[in-house]
């Protein structure tokens, strides 16, 4: 069986970590089959879908570096298979109109809650009579229709979860469709996910309930269900549900963050795995042996400072070929290999690159400490061409003229150089400064 998955997100706001987390791992579980991966939208609730939410998804997924061959399916576009498999249902008494307005469901729900029972819908609309029905419609009440639920329990493989079982005896039959007519998420996805030909859904634990569900109504639809897995939902680093502070963590305001995008793919497919958080050079490089049962049960942690510290290291292993489209788009065409090994292990983010550009081509404003420290400093500096031994060789000789040493002798040599604190490597640095540039700045001379 060839594997056929799907993302399928809401356009009713920017897609999150958590969302990009449940795209990846559904890409990668497709890669390392050998499957397909369909981008679904589930934009039926036509009142908060945004076509710049729809716009955004795409420019998101491509920027983490996740491509698909098929059009995208828009289930806008497919309310007509939506209302045949309702229709379908109506047929088998599987789905029911019920008449209630929200305020007397809500009131219902109290009584049962003051008898200590469930709040569970109690099939009123199942009992209606065809004259009840009409005198209800009288009255100017519309429909919204149920699905009449088995009651039984259902036993599933989960592909994360295990052996699970869910009891749709303890649910309220679900609303398929509301009163205005609009196909709701429960049926609409079964009905695309069996013509699609899913065969593996892999969503968050917070769809398992739905799952009882799904699968009888694939069944009353006549299809066979696909296999199902649901990965744990995220929590924060102090161990609270991520969900409130998720805006923050829209892929849009992490790109922003220049947080890298192979590093934020390698911490979302290893999130909620015992597997060592590590710089990866490509997106496939994390299909090599992809297994959901590799995803535990509980919680994932999302840190945002781990996720910071794995960008800066992705940068930090990153060669300079794969870095040089990047440098050239920032105005850096210029750098060469040795400006960007000398910078690179100082970067939290690309962008900072820009940073290092005038400390090593001016001009510069040194910071002079000491003159005469700095004077002395200069008449030692090695008269041949600067490489990487010549620091060493350097501070050797001014410290013994100086009897300095440690950061009494290396800190005022940065601050004159460098005009800072601190940075790269000063035996990466000083070559690519040149000895005459040092000199004009141990001068104190702007160079
Ligand atoms: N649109 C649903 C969501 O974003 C999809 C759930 C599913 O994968 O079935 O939650």
């Amino acid at each position: 069986m060839s594997v056929v998955v799907r993302f399928a997100p809401s356009p009713t706001g920017y897609l999150h970590a958590g969302n990009a987390r449940i795209a990846l791992i559904n890409w990668l579980y497709a890669k390392a089959h050998g499957g397909r991966f369909i981008l679904r939208l589930d934009d039926t609730d036509a009142a908060r879908v945004k076509p710049e939410y729809v716009a955004a998804i795409g420019e998101d997924l491509a920027w983490l570096g996740i491509d698909w061959r098929d059009e995208p399916v828009r289930q806008s576009a497919r309310l007509a298979l939506y209302q045949e498999a309702a229709n379908r249902l109506k047929a088998q008494g599987r789905l029911y109109p019920c008449y209630e307005t929200a305020a007397e469901l809500d009131a219902k729900r109290k009584l049962q809650a003051a008898a200590h029972k469930p709040p569970l819908y109690d099939r009123t609309g199942l009992k209606l009579t065809a004259d009840e029905r009409a005198r209800l419609e009288a009255e100017g009440r519309r429909p919204h229709f149920r699905f009449l639920l088995d009651h039984r329990t259902i036993s599933y493989d989960d592909l994360v979860r295990g052996p699970t079982t869910i009891e749709t005896a303890s649910q309220s039959d679900p609303v398929l469709i509301k009163e205005d007519g609009t196909v709701l998420y429960t049926l609409a996805s079964v009905v695309d996910d069996a013509a699609l030909g899913i065969t593996h859904v892999i969503r968050g634990e917070d769809h398992v309930t739905n799952t009882g569900t799904q699968i009888e109504l694939f069944e009353a639809l006549g299809a066979s269900a696909p296999r199902f897995g649901h990965l744990s939902l995220l929590i924060g680093a102090d161990g609270a549900p991520l969900s409130k502070r998720i805006e923050s963590l829209a892929l849009k305001n992490l790109r922003a963050d220049g947080i890298e995008t192979l590093a934020l793919a390698s911490f979302l497919a290893k999130l909620g795995t015992g597997d060592p958080l590590e710089p990866i050079n490509a997106l496939g490089d994390l299909a090599k042996g992809f297994a959901l049962d590799r995803f535990g049960k509980a919680p994932a942690r999302f840190d945002p400072a781990e996720l910071s510290s794995l960008s800066a290291r992705t940068i930090h292993a990153m060669s300079f070929e794969r870095a040089r489209p990047r440098l050239s788009a920032l105005g850096l065409g210029a750098a060469d290999a040795a400006y960007w090994n000398a910078v690179r292990g100082n970067l939290a983010r690309l962008d900072d690159a820009k940073t290092w550009w005038p400390v090593i081509n001016g001009p510069l404003v040194p910071v002079i400490e000491d003159a005469a420290f700095a004077m002395l400093a200069a008449s030692l500096l090695p008269d041949d061409r600067l490489d990487g031994t010549s620091w060493g060789l350097w501070t050797k000789r001014i410290a013994e003229a100086s009897g300095r040493k440690g950061k009494a002798l290396f800190h005022p040599l940065r601050l004159a150089l460098t005009g800072r604190g601190d940075g790269p490597a000063m035996a990466d640095l000083l070559p690519l400064i040149g000895r005459e540039r040092a000199l004009a700045r141990l001068a104190g001379h702007t160079s």
